[in-house]
């Protein structure tokens, strides 16, 4: 059996050339790794407190969340 490429867009991992079986096992065992919440943590947008520092106003803009300071 050919080697069989992950199924999930943007994953690059592709099987080793073996018997159909064990290609199966492996990307059966390897998309368990894209299961949400299994072992991989959430996604979080960047939290801003409004007691929070200059440095990370500047971490912010840079990450294009927000462009200027919210209006208190
Ligand atoms: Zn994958």
């Amino acid at each position: 059996m050919p080697a069989v490429a992950c199924p999930i867009p943007g994953c690059e991992y592709v099987t080793d050339d073996l018997d159909a079986a064990i290609v199966a096992a492996l990307i059966i065992a390897h998309t368990t790794t894209h299961t949400p919440g299994a072992k991989v943590d959430r996604v979080n947008r960047p939290v801003i407190s409004a007691a929070g520092t200059s440095e990370e106003w500047e971490y912010f803009c840079l990450d294009g969340s927000t462009t200027s300071m919210p209006q208190s």
